[in-house]
């Protein structure tokens, strides 16, 4: 099934609304969001130059820091009258990156949901029950409504309490399950220890997956232990939340709905834009959206494109299989997490030296991160009192700054390795291929 005719247009068609759509959203953000008038001025750039989509390149890049630099509501091209939404993710430092939304851009997002959970195998038929968290995370909202938009019964169940997710997902018959890939691992794990075979005693059929890579060994084992069509879907924040691609039943590359989102892949060290089939860093510009419009942003994931007509019938750009990030941030737990943050809650602490190290395991399926910690002072060893309440401020500090908990290692002084340069204080020892 496919939602939308969009979907299948050719790609004259699509062009065609691409340039009417990006000359619009070019002037929506040039006309009323400081940064891009900044932007655009500082290359001598006017929205009217703008008259082909091979134009598009001229335009400077949108990072993150801008969100940053425009902390809470400097991105926003409407007044926050007109804003019915707001959602937030975790940034570089402890301030959010915020994001807004209008009526129509919350219509948008539904639609573009539905295209994607369509995609997958999803109808009214189906009874879909959300893990992912509701809250600022965009994760939880954003499938909410276009699951209700296609007609799927929606349980909004949001992540956690795992053993009354499986519970709620016998009795209800739940037939969707949509979480991070690593928790639908974990799930099927305590499932088995409560006595229940995903595979025989649920229902479940498709799982939609996102907020993290999925590695094609995890997607395989998903596959195996709940006997279910697994799914990716891609989005972020920045760009609108989930709903920007979404892979279809031929699972060969994420769709991307491209007359709301135009992609391109750059040279991460160049910028320079890259031609079909090369992998390098993802470059999204938004063309529908009203509150918060964003040009050639820059997402840091490392992915192709491909154009070729697909096996589903559409006729959509597809991207192809995140192969990692081209900055430092981990992911954990389907969190962004910037080394940059754990340093700047060690700098806080004064029982602590400079010296730190991260490392990033996989305990069964769910990702791990233990924070090796060297003490300033000797002294602080000779009570073991003293060293559990370090690790406890440590630990809260960082849980309020990352929203997640991590395992603290407190270490003596001199134990770290210490590097000339650039130092390595991360290890991420999961096995991602
Ligand atoms: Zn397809």
């Amino acid at each position: 099934m496919i939602w939308s005719k969009e979907e299948t247009w050719d790609r004259k068609e699509i062009e065609k609304i691409q340039l009417e759509r990006l000359k619009e959203s070019v002037k929506r953000a040039y006309e009323n969001v400081p940064l891009y008038k900044e932007k655009f001025d500082s290359v001598g750039l006017k929205p009217e130059d703008i008259k082909s989509l091979d134009d598009l390149k001229k335009i400077p890049f949108t990072v993150k820091d801008d969100f940053r630099a425009n902390y809470p509501f400097g991105m926003f091209a409407v007044p926050k009258k007109e804003v019915v939404r707001i959602h937030a993710s975790s940034g570089t430092t402890g301030k959010p990156t915020v994001v807004g939304y209008t009526k129509k851009d919350i219509r948008t997002w539904a639609e573009l949901i539905s295209r994607v959970v369509t995609a997958a195998g999803v109808t009214d038929d189906d009874t879909a029950q959300i893990a992912f968290g509701y809250g600022l995370f965009t994760g939880g909202f954003g499938l909410h409504y276009g699951l209700e938009n296609v007609g799927a019964s929606v349980i909004p169940m949001s992540s956690g309490n795992t053993e009354k997710q499986i519970m709620l997902m016998k009795d209800f018959e739940t037939t969707v399950l949509i979480c991070t890939p690593s928790y639908a691992l974990y799930i099927a794990e305590v499932a088995e220890k409560m006595g229940i075979d995903p595979k025989k005693d649920l229902k479940v059929r498709i799982g939609l997956f996102g907020g993290e890579a999925c590695s094609e060994s995890a997607r395989t084992e998903i596959e195996s232990k709940w006997g279910i069509l697994a799914t990716q879907n891609y989005g972020m924040s920045e760009l609108m939340g989930p709903g920007v691609s979404g892979d279809c039943e031929y699972q060969c590359g994420m769709h991307i709905s491209e007359d709301h989102f135009i992609a391109e892949i750059i040279d991460p060290k160049t910028g320079e834009v890259l031609p079909e089939g090369e992998i390098g860093e993802l470059v999204i510009t938004t063309l529908t959206k009203e509150a918060l419009p964003v040009l050639r942003y820059r997402t840091k994931d490392m992915t192709s494109l491909t154009y070729e007509k697909c096996k589903c019938g559409r006729t959509t750009a597809r991207m192809l299989k995140i192969r990692g990030r081209s900055d430092d941030m981990l992911i954990i737990r389907g969190v962004n997490v910037f080394p940059t943050q754990i340093e700047s809650v060690l700098e806080g602490i004064e029982e602590i030296g400079p010296h730190y190290e991260i490392i990033v395991t996989k305990n069964g399926h769910l990702d791990q991160m233990t924070i090796n910690i060297e003490l300033a002072d000797g002294k602080f060893l000779e009570k073991f009192s003293c060293l559990e309440q370090i690790s406890k401020k440590v630990d809260h500090k960082l849980k309020t700054v990352l929203g997640l908990s991590s395992k603290i290692n407190i270490v003596q002084p001199r134990t770290l390795e210490r590097f000339e340069g650039k130092a390595k204080r991360v290890k991420d020892l999961r096995n991602v291929n």
